[in-house]
């Protein structure tokens, strides 16, 4: 079993997705989990715009100017 060693996480600021709640537009995050086996993994966390509490894990999607 691999061990999470560390979490980078970076602003997304090209992120034009919204709330699946209440459609307010949302900002993203990029988390890349590392792992101990040397496997890295990326995940897309959208915070919604608004206090709605609405947070969590998105698709990536056609975003100008991030390089995977
Ligand atoms: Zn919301």
């Amino acid at each position: 079993m691999s061990i999470r060693t560390r979490t980078t996480v970076t602003e997304l600021l090209n992120y034009f997705g919204r709330c699946p709640r209440c459609g307010y537009p949302a900002s993203a995050r990029v988390a890349q989990h590392q792992y101990s086996d040397g496997t890295s993994e990326r995940e897309i966390i959208a915070t919604c715009g608004l206090p709605c509490g609405w947070s969590g894990p998105v698709p990536m999607r056609s975003m100008t100017g991030l390089h995977a």
